[in-house]
C-alpha cells in the first residue's frame, strides 16, 4: 500500500509541477495562471492531453513541439521531474503528517518561486502572499518547537537578507522569501539554511563560472539556492544541527 501511494505521489507532483511551471511562468508578467491554456511557444497551437502528459510527453517529442517542430524549454520536464521527486521525498520523509502537509506546500511554494527566479530574475509576491496564511497557519497549530524560536527563524532569515539587499546584490523578493523559509524552519535552523544556500551557490556558481556558462559580475538568481538550504533544513536540519554540535563539542 505504502508503495502504491508514493507512486501516487510522485505523479501527483508530477502533475502539479506542470501547474507551477506555468504560474513560475506567467505570474510575474501578470499573465492568468488558467487563459489561454497551454500553448506552443513558436505556433500557439493548444496544447491537448497527449502534448501535456508529465516529462513523458517531451520525452516521447524529442523535445519538440508535434505540430511545428519548435524546441520546447527543458524547464517544462525538469520543472515537473523536480516536483514528483520531491514530493515523493517528502512523503518517504515524513508520511502524511502535518510535517508531511507543510512539506508538501513549501516544495510547491518553491518550486513556483524557483521558476519565476530562474526566468524573471524576481521573486513574485502574489506567490509569497498566496503561501504565508496557509503555511503560517499551519505552523501556529502544528509547531513542534516554541513558536519564539519560528518568530526569531523570520527575523533573523529576513534580517540578514535584508543586510544583504543594502550591499547589493539581493532584492526585497529574497527578503520576504527568507523570511517566511525562516518561520518555516524556525531557529537554529535558519542558520543552516542560510549556509547552506550559500555554500551550493558558491559551489555551482564557481563551476558554471569555470565552465563559462555564465560571466563573472553575471547577476545570478539566489532564490533557488535559498529554497534548497530550506528543503535540507527542513529535512534533515535537527540530525545536521545536533551532529555538528556533538562534533565541536
Ligand atoms: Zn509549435
Amino acid at each position: 500500500m505504502t508503495t502504491m501511494l508514493a507512486i501516487y505521489i510522485t505523479i501527483l507532483g508530477m502533475v502539479l509541477g506542470s501547474f507551477f511551471n506555468v504560474v513560475g511562468l506567467r505570474i510575474p508578467v501578470g499573465k492568468s495562471v488558467v487563459r489561454p491554456p497551454s500553448q506552443c511557444g513558436a505556433c500557439h497551437k493548444q496544447l491537448t492531453g497527449r502534448d501535456l502528459i508529465p516529462v513523458f510527453s517531451f520525452l516521447l517529442a524529442g523535445g519538440r513541439c508535434r505540430h511545428c517542430g519548435a524546441k520546447v524549454s527543458v524547464i517544462y520536464p525538469l520543472g515537473e521531474a523536480l516536483t514528483g521527486l520531491l514530493f515523493l521525498w517528502v512523503y518517504l520523509r515524513f508520511g502524511l503528517t502535518a510535517e508531511g502537509i507543510i512539506g508538501f506546500l513549501l516544495v510547491s511554494m518553491l518550486i513556483m518561486i524557483t521558476v519565476a527566479d530562474l526566468k524573471y530574475m524576481r521573486i513574485p509576491n502574489r506567490i509569497l502572499l498566496f503561501f504565508l496564511p496557509i503555511l503560517g497557519a499551519l505552523i501556529l497549530i502544528f509547531h513542534v518547537a516554541p513558536l519564539g524560536q519560528h518568530v526569531l527563524g523570520a527575523l533573523l532569515g529576513g534580517g540578514v537578507m535584508l543586510l544583504l539587499a543594502w550591499f547589493g546584490g539581493m532584492g526585497m523578493g529574497d527578503v520576504k522569501l527568507f523570511a517566511l523559509c525562516g518561520f518555516v524552519v524556525g531557529f537554529p535552523g535558519v542558520i543552516l539554511a542560510f549556509l547552506a544556500a550559500c555554500l551550493c551557490g558558491v559551489l555551482v556558481g564557481g563551476i558554471l563560472l569555470l565552465l563559462g556558462v555564465i560571466k563573472r559580475r553575471q547577476p545570478i538568481p539566489f532564490g533557488p539556492w535559498l529554497a534548497l538550504g530550506t528543503l535540507i533544513t527542513y529535512g534533515y536540519g535537527s540530525q545536521i544541527i545536533s551532529g555538528y554540535l556533538s562534533l565541536i563539542g
